[in-house]
Order: C-alpha cells, then sequence, then structure tokens
C-alpha cells in the first residue's frame, strides 16, 4: 500500500486529460492514431482528436489533470476471470490455520499487488472476500473490482473439502472446519444445504455462485476422474442462484461432469481441460462458457507439485492444448484466468501467465480475452453485478479502468509481464494509483491528493 500513498489520487469530479496516445480500445485488433482521452468521475468522457478537445471539460472545470502519454499505448485493464484473493498470496498451511484478521490483511496486500500488476478487475472463484472488496470499494485499501463467489460450494470429500480425516464425521451438531468459518469452502450436501449454502453467499454479495463439480489437481480426496454432486444437488444451486439474477459456474474437467453440470443449468465451466470433442460440442450447444487457464504453460507450474499431483497436472496441462484448439472449432466462448494459489511468487508472476497464453491464441487474442472478452462473462451477473457499467473496452462512458503501456502489446505482448516497468500509468474507476508520465494540474493543488 506504499505505492498508494504516493499516487495522485484525483478526487470525485474530477478531470484527466491523457493526451497524446494510442489506443487498443479492448476490441479492435488496430491501434487508434494518436489521440486524447478524457475521463471524469469515474467514466470515459471522450476519446478525440486535437480538434475535439477544447471544449470537452467544461469551462473552469477544477482538478483537471494532464498526463502525457508520449505517443505510448492506452489500453483497457486486464481482467483475470479466474482469481482467489484470499488463496493467491498465503500458503495452504498459513490458510487453514492463519488468524482470520491476519489473514483479511494479506488478502488486502494481494489486492494491492493484483491491481499493481494492471489487473484492475478479478473474478474471484472462491474465497473469503467480501471484507476485502467492501473496503476497497469504500476507498481503504486500493485493490481491483472484485466479483466475488464467496465460499466455494463443495460436497463432503469433493474439492472444497479440505478437513482432516479426524474431522469426519461432522455429526449432526458438528463443527464447522477453519475454512468454513473463513468463508473459504462452504460443505454442502443434499439439494436443502446446496440451497442454504447458495443463499447465503448471495446474502453476502456474491455476483455469482461457485460449485465444485468434480475433482482437482490439488484435491486430498478426490481424484480428477469423479463427478461430484448429482444433478439434482446442482439443479438446486443453479435455481437458488437464478432465482437472484445470476448464474453458477463450475470447477470440474471431466466429459461426465461437466455434461451433468451443463443438463443441471451451469453457464459456465472452470478448467475442463479433460473434456472430448463432444462435450465441446454441447458446451458450443448451449452458449457455455469456457473459463481456461494458461496450464502447462512453463515447468515452474509443475514443480510445486508433490509426485502425484504433478501427473494429473501433466494430464491437465496437456489438454489445455486441446481445450484451446476444441474451442475455437466449435465457437465455444473463451475466458481467460489464473488461477494462482498458495503462492506469493507465482502470484507475481499473474501478467507472465496471461503472456504465456500466446501459446495458443494470438496476441490480439490475448489482450481481446483479458479485456471485454472476459467483461461479457462478468456481464452475466446481471444486477447482482457490483459495478454496473462498461468494462474492458476504452470508448465513451466506459468505466474508466486503464493503463499506459511504454510500447505496442499487440506487436510485444511480452511487456505486460513486466508491469512494474512498462505500466506507466494504471487507473481504476477513474483513480489514478500509479502514474511516472509527466503530469501538469491545470488548478493548482487537488482536494485528496497526497
Ligand atoms: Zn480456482
Amino acid at each position: 500500500m506504499q505505492e498508494s500513498s504516493q499516487a495522485q489520487l484525483t478526487s470525485s469530479g474530477a478531470a484527466t486529460w491523457l493526451r497524446n496516445v494510442r489506443v487498443f480500445d479492448g476490441v479492435s485488433d488496430q491501434l487508434s492514431e494518436p489521440c486524447h482521452v478524457l475521463v471524469r468521475g469515474n467514466a470515459i468522457a471522450l476519446v478525440g482528436d486535437d480538434g475535439e478537445q477544447d471544449g470537452a471539460a467544461a469551462p473552469g472545470e477544477r482538478n483537471v489533470l494532464e498526463i502525457d502519454g508520449a505517443g505510448n499505448v492506452l489500453m483497457p485493464g486486464l481482467i483475470d476471470a479466474h482469481y482467489h484473493t484470499a488463496f493467491a498470496s498465503v500458503s495452504l498451511q498459513e490458510l487453514m490455520t492463519g488468524d482470520l484478521g491476519y489473514l483479511g490483511i494479506r488478502s488486502a496486500e494481494a489486492a494491492t499487488e493484483t491491481l499493481l500488476r494492471g489487473f484492475t478487475t478479478v473474478r474471484d472463484a472462491g474465497g473469503p472476500v467480501f471484507g476485502v472488496k467492501r473496503a476497497i470499494d469504500e476507498g481503504r485499501v486500493v485493490g481491483p473490482r472484485i466479483f466475488p463467489s464467496g465460499a466455494m460450494i463443495s460436497q463432503t470429500s469433493g474439492h472444497g473439502d479440505f478437513r482432516q480425516p479426524y474431522e469426519v464425521p461432522r455429526g449432526v451438531c458438528g463443527h464447522f472446519a477453519h475454512i468454513e468459518i473463513a468463508g473459504g469452502s462452504a460443505i454442502a450436501d443434499g439439494v436443502s444445504e446446496v440451497l442454504r449454502a447458495t443463499r447465503e453467499q448471495l446474502m453476502h454479495g456474491a455476483s455469482q455462485i461457485k460449485v465444485m463439480a468434480g475433482g482437482g489437481v490439488a484435491s486430498s480426496y478426490d481424484p480428477l476422474d469423479v463427478t461430484e454432486y448429482t444433478e439434482v444437488e446442482m439443479r438446486a444451486a443453479v435455481e437458488a442462484a437464478e432465482n437472484w439474477g445470476t448464474y453458477v459456474t463450475v470447477h470440474a474437467y471431466t466429459d461426465r461432469a461437466v455434461q451433468q453440470a451443463i443438463r443441471a443449468g451451469v453457464r459456465c465451466i472452470e478448467h475442463g481441460q479433460l473434456v472430448t470433442e463432444e462435450t465441446v460440442s454441447i458446451m458450443a450447444e448451449h452458449g457455455t462458457w469456457w473459463s481456461l487457464q494458461a496450464f502447462g504453460a512453463s515447468e515452474q507450474q509443475i514443480a510445486k507439485f508433490d509426485p502425484a499431483q504433478r501427473a494429473r497436472f501433466r494430464q491437465v496441462a496437456e489438454g489445455t492444448d486441446r481445450a484451446y484448439a476444441l474451442a475455437a472449432k466449435h465457437g465455444v466462448k473463451v475466458a481467460w484466468g489464473t488461477d494462482l494459489l498458495f503462492d506469493p511468487a507465482a502470484a507475481a508472476g499473474q501478467g507472465s501467465m496471461l503472456v504465456a497464453t500466446r501459446r495458443w491464441q494470438t496476441p490480439f487474442e490475448v489482450l481481446r480475452t483479458a479485456t471485454s472478452g472476459n467483461a461479457e462473462l462478468l456481464a452475466m451477473s446481471g444486477q447482482r453485478n457490483p459495478y454496473p457499467g462498461a468494462l474492458g473496452v476504452i470508448r465513451p462512458g466506459a468505466l474508466a479502468d486503464l493503463l499506459l503501456v511504454r510500447g505496442n502489446p499487440l506487436t510485444d505482448l511480452d511487456l505486460l509481464a513486466s508491469p512494474d516497468t512498462s505500466l506507466s500509468l494504471i487507473m481504476r474507476d477513474g483513480r489514478i494509483h500509479k502514474n511516472t508520465c509527466p503530469t501538469t494540474d491545470d488548478s493548482g493543488p487537488q482536494p485528496g491528493q497526497h
């Protein structure tokens, strides 16, 4: 949070001129000609050339910052569609045993680091995140927009069951595991418990619901091949979410788990790297989103697993090659996320994971997916969207989440792997959280500027 105290924060209602920038708007594969972008409040007011700039700022408008972009590329803030704010930067051991207040502070630090890597929005795919989200939205902590799932809903023995063997059986009046009390996962069996667990997340403000539909790589109890929940239980979660105007996304890898989830009305599959072409065509038919990660793009990722987990991870990594190819062939909508877990060093490489996606997509496709593409997935939260407005695009009226890149990421995607040196400006919701560009202030000292 050191950086935020150095940042120039535009006060509410202030305007910022970003002069002499070339725009990647999140949609087009072509950069704009050099132009000027005006941000007023938390939204983009104007994207224009020299002729239009005069008069765009209201006469006498105070607190107008002028930033010289020096011909660099302005792009929408990055969106990570599968992130775990609370789990990315702490070890599993710390998570399972840590004091909840301490873990909350660690989450807040991690959120600040996430934003300073250029990720202005994350879809949080599970974890105790409502508190840190609230603190960010209130301006107490610097961080990205968070679309929270809250606790990951898991059956007993499922991918969200982190209990030790001695904690089972739970019993009628049995205790909750530490991670359940923390709000990290919710163990729920049967329709009524699934309904309750789903509604508890919605009560806290979940923008979508995350359910574990099958085994995982880093699981204690559930092999990759298992299917979790019955179709009836899964449908219960879907109905409770849809009654609240939003959707369920599931962790699943296999044909059986994915097909059952789709039959139950699930709208998005996280991972899914082991499915066959038949399932991909079913996803295309139902308009199901496929939220993929760059698993297997580096050996470094594999090194952190124990030998048994490594074999499973390699299986998934090979599946990623097939997944991108099949998604493209069948026109399935692909989102991108990192799923970084329990490792601060890996979390620091969030941008590198985006760059690694180049193995399957062109730089333009990578950038479009991580901006306007992921934003389309976020919009499925409907009225549960905590941040109404257009994200992932640069156009008048869109929310002002912006990055200024020293160079052109469309031709040099590697720039995004080194945000510290490559990003000269990070703005979220109209507020500047990093700025190393020459800046002039039209109106003297500003309120709220440190
Ligand atoms: Zn995950």
